[in-house]
């Protein structure tokens, strides 16, 4: 079996950036990109205009971003393997990574498989039924869809991305609701604010979405309230989650340490996991800020701690 001396999963910003850096340096990266696993180039792929991505001073779409980083991590010499990881053996080093068509031996591993917007399991959200027909987990890619003009519009969550989708999507729609199952908001008092004060947006305190109905797509969803039990069927064009993320880590089934919510846990200030030589860079360890150029950082951190590594070990 081919043996590497850095394996780099996951083909976002995280991802290529350190491909780019461990390239530069002679590591001879192989990256798994995935292939079912989701859009290859990550959460940018379903993104739409890039406007923070520090130079880029008139914005970039996410996918011109990612082809971007795809093609300096070739131009310096990474391989790329479109598949996904099916499992890693972090037991014994050199590490086994098996993909759906390879496998290969890893000295050190970078993981950088992101995280998912996550979805509820509402009557009519599912694939088959509304999903993609006006039920949605990211504003920010769908909002602009001619479905969803100058309709009313509802954004499930009480956290800051609660709040981030439903400004974003009073630009489209005549009035956005924001669903919360609390009294009380978990989004920064800044953004809280922003919410509260904004004419078009209403916070519907204590709710839960029970059901979502239509044609084609989105005509009305069912709205409980949660104290008194009451429902009630309100017209809606759009149903957008935004209640979090997951972290992809299933195909490490356990075998680094994470914390309570999935995220792998690294040593502070550096990207190293609880296992000696597997470094983890962007979303799939970052629950707090979670953006391109946080995650294109860390990657870059992860490239510097495995070479660093590589050499203090003397693997040539
Ligand atoms: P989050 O802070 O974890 O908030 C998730 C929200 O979804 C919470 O209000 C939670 O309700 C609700 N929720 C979770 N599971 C639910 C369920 N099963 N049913 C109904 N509601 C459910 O996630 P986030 O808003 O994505 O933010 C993640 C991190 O990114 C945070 O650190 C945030 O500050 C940061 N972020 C920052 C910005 C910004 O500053 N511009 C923008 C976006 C995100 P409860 O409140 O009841 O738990």
């Amino acid at each position: 079996m081919e043996k590497k001396k850095l394996v780099i999963i996951g083909s976002g910003p995280a991802a290529h950036t350190a491909a780019i850096y461990a390239a530069r340096a002679n590591l001879s990266p192989l990256l798994y990109e995935g292939f079912m696993s989701g859009p290859s180039g990550g959460q940018l792929m379903t993104t739409t205009e890039v406007e923070n991505f520090p130079g880029f001073p008139e914005g970039i779409t996410g996918p011109a971003l990612m082809e971007n980083f795809r093609a300096q991590s070739v131009r310096f010499g990474t391989v790329i393997l479109t598949e996904d990881v099916k499992s890693v053996d972090l037991s014994k080093r050199p590490y086994h990574i098996r993909g759906t068509k390879t496998e290969v031996l890893a000295e050190s591993i970078i993981i950088s498989t992101g995280a998912t917007a996550k979805r509820l399991d509402i009557e009519g959200a599912g694939d088959g039924e509304f999903w993609q027909k006006g039920v949605t987990a990211c504003a920010v890619c769908d909002g602009a869809a001619p479905i969803f003009r100058n309709k009313e519009l509802f954004v499930i969550g009480g956290g800051d991305s609660a709040v981030e989708e439903a400004i974003f999507l009073t630009k489209y729609g005549s009035k956005v609701f924001i669903v919360h199952r609390r009294d009380e908001l978990r989004a920064s008092k800044i953004m809280a604010e922003r919410a509260l004060k904004h004419p078009k947006i209403e916070i519907l305190w204590n709710s839960a979405i029970e059901k979502i109905s239509g044609d084609q797509v989105v005509k009305k969803v069912l709205v409980k309230n949660l104290v008194d039990g009451k429902t009630e069927e309100k017209e809606a064009a759009g149903v957008f989650f935004a209640i979090g993320h997951q972290p992809n880590t299933g195909f490490l089934e356990g075998q680094l340490e994470t914390n309570d919510v999935g995220y792998i846990v690294v040593k502070k200030g550096s990207t190293q996991t609880s296992v000696e030589g597997v470094f983890a860079a962007g979303d799939v360890q970052d629950p707090t800020y979670r953006q391109a150029i946080t995650a294109a950082g860390t990657g870059c951190m992860a490239a510097l701690d495995a070479e660093r590594w590589l050499n203090e070990m003397g693997i040539e």
